[in-house]
């Protein structure tokens, strides 16, 4: 019988054919990288964009057929530029460092030793959170080209020990979410998204994974088609979130809401 090449050694080579770069600024990482994911250089500015605690406050996004929703950052700086990297940058392979920042910030995951390596989740253990793990389809699909939503879905499924399940398509495309407003948003999105023929997922607790939040109306017209497909309920996890920060920092996609009459 031959004898098995040793994992570590074959690690070490994999880095070294491949070696792991910061999401947020593209450079190497080293032994001195922050929970073998960010560098030194951009350390300060990631933990300053942490969105803190990572439940989504409901004010500020409009939800419908979502339990919760979470996001490990604020949508700004360094992580804007790190996602539309991932996105339009050609450079996808981000998207496993930014999955384990979110399997640490969100779900409390043991943040990686070193570079390469992954983070323990050791609520796995004990019992599954979820039943699966289902990516946000992509609004431009290209062919043979998977979409960060299903890249942070494979990473995040491997270190939580959930299955990754793609039962949902965009039914009707409608206009780019973009160019509309909060309103216009929500009445796009609404039965944009099916789950295909067949699809069951009766009983089934889901993960839905997206890469930004902004209003939310994605997301649940997406957790709507999933509970249309039997989920029992759907929690929704992404990198960011855009809106306004507690310390009134940062930009925000919409306009501050007016003061209470009841505020000084
Ligand atoms: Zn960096």
């Amino acid at each position: 019988m031959r004898p098995k090449f040793p994992t570590a050694a074959l690690k070490h080579i994999e880095l070294w054919l491949f070696p792991r770069r910061c999401p947020f600024c593209g450079g190497l990482l080293g032994a001195d990288a922050l929970h073998g994911t960010v560098c030194p250089n951009c350390a300060e500015e990631e933990a300053q964009l942490r969105h803190i605690p990572p439940r989504l406050p409901e004010g500020e996004h409009d939800f419908y057929a979502v339990k919760e929703a979470a996001a490990a950052y604020y949508y700004e700086g360094i992580v804007r530029s790190a996602i539309l990297r991932c996105k339009r940058g050609g450079c996808p392979w981000f998207a496993r460092e930014l999955a384990d920042r979110v399997a640490v910030l969100v779900f409390g995951a043991l943040p990686a030793h070193a570079v390469g390596e992954q983070p323990e989740y050791l609520g796995s253990v004990t019992m599954p959170l979820y039943s699966c793990i289902v990516p946000v389809p992509p609004r431009q699909p290209r062919p043979g080209v998977p979409g960060l939503p299903l890249l942070l879905a494979r990473r995040l499924g491997k270190v939580l020990g959930v299955p990754v399940e793609t039962p949902l398509y965009l039914k009707n495309p409608g206009r780019p979410q973009k160019e509309l407003t909060r309103e216009e948003r929500l009445r796009n999105a609404k039965g944009a998204f099916a789950c295909q023929s067949g699809a069951d997922l009766s009983g089934k607790r889901v993960l839905l994974v997206d890469d930004i939040i902004t209003t939310g109306a994605t997301v649940s017209a997406c957790a709507m088609a999933l509970m249309q497909a039997g989920a029992v309920d759907v929690t929704v996890v992404s990198i960011a979130a855009a809106e306004e920060r507690a310390d009134g920092k940062g930009k925000t996609n919409r306009k501050r809401k007016k003061p209470s009459l009841f505020q000084g």
